[in-house]
């Protein structure tokens, strides 16, 4: 079995290139997005208490299986510990055998990047030049690089509680081609912006966006709002605009819907990737990315990851599984002695 860890991620990203490698996730997730039926979807597994969330996402296609474990926790920074953290697992259906144990921490903020660059190429105007990024944390600088190499948006208006989060950006993103403006307030962040991002972490009902803060023509990629209780949109804003989700049943329960009843009409990106379903209709309307994260999202990044492993070389060999020479012969394999000791063994003939 293959183990990507965070150091053969690290070189993974360096040797292909971050940009590559969102474009090419975002790639992946769209060809996984347009085969939708052929998936098993339920809504992830969550364990949540009042710091955080614990969720497993498991998808399948019936030829392989993906599922990522991940965490949700706001206040992990006051003890020097990030918000999210994750690793997942591909596995072959044919023997049930896992091919790939990833580290996903990294791979997630990719893929969540990528995902969000992928709705608004098909929902942000395609003049859009300037984006408001509100919660400048770790997904932030993974955000503003997927815009860029997907959409080609290069002015950032920045914006978070924390000024440290903002200069980290700032620090990070410097010398890399982006008009970079530093904003006192998310309602400063939002002028003149094509396209608003919220990515911030936070355990309650945030209005990060009010409702006369958007106008017309703008695409909201609220990413940040993704479980019960945690949003970050006025709801008047939602019902202002055409709001698209990964996987509606999920989004009902973790999205900024949640705000809204029973019934309010949203469209389930994978049609319009398909073209099933229009995406941005006018120049003036407003769309809404209510993004969640679904499991096929992560499915496609372990596909992705597993292949270019195999073509870099940059993985380790797990010893995760036992295999035993005679597949029956478990208890053997279990009572043989092993390295150093059943060298020692041969040697004096034991
Ligand atoms: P993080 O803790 O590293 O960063 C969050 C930032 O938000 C911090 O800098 C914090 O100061 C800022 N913030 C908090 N409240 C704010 C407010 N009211 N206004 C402005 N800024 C504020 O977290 P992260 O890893 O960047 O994740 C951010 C959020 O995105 C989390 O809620 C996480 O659950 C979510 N997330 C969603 C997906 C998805 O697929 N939708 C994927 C990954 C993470």
């Amino acid at each position: 079995m293959l183990y990507i860890g965070v150091k053969e991620m690290q070189r993974l990203v360096r040797k292909i290139g971050l940009a590559q490698v969102i474009k090419d996730i975002a790639v992946a997730i769209e060809e996984d997005f347009r085969r939708w039926e052929e998936f098993e979807t339920i809504p992830r597994l969550a364990s949540h208490t009042a710091e955080g969330v614990v969720e497993l996402m498991p998808t399948s296609d019936s030829v392989h299986y993906g599922f990522k474990y991940v965490n949700g926790h706001p206040k992990n920074y006051e003890f020097g510990l990030q918000t999210v953290t994750a690793f997942g697992v591909y596995a072959d259906m044919k023997t049930g055998y896992p091919l790939l144990l990833s580290e996903m921490t990294i791979a997630t903020a990719l893929r969540t990047a990528a995902m969000s660059a992928l709705a608004a190429k098909y929902l942000a105007r395609p003049d859009s030049q300037t984006m408001a990024l509100i919660g400048n944390g770790c997904q932030a600088e993974f955000q503003a690089e997927a815009f860029r190499a997907v959409l080609g948006v290069t002015q950032l208006r920045l914006y978070d509680v924390d000024v440290k989060s903002s200069r980290k950006l700032m620090k990070n993103l410097k010398g890399k081609g982006f008009d970079i403006t530093l904003c006192e307030s998310a309602a400063e962040a939002v002028e003149g912006a094509d396209i608003l991002t919220t990515v911030t972490a936070d355990k309650k009902q945030a209005t990060i966006l009010s409702d006369n803060m958007v106008g017309s023509g703008v695409h909201i990629n609220a990413i940040g709002g993704d479980c019960p209780g945690k949003t970050e949109l006025a709801p008047d804003i939602l019902s202002r605009g055409r709001v698209f989700v990964e996987y509606e049943e999920q989004s009902r329960i973790e999205g900024e819907i949640q705000q809204m009843p029973d019934g309010f009409p949203v469209t389930e990106l994978w049609r319009v990737f398909s073209g099933q379903e229009a995406g941005r209709q006018s120049d003036d309307e407003i769309t809404v990315f209510d993004s969640v994260g679904f499991a096929i999202e992560d499915f496609a990044t372990l596909r992705y990851l597993h292949l270019k492993a195999h073509e870099t070389g940059l993985y380790r060999k797990l010893d995760l599984l036992a295999v035993p020479d005679d597949p029956r012969d478990l208890y053997g394999l279990t009572m043989q002695r092993a390295g150093f000791w059943s060298k020692l063994a041969s040697v004096f003939g034991k």
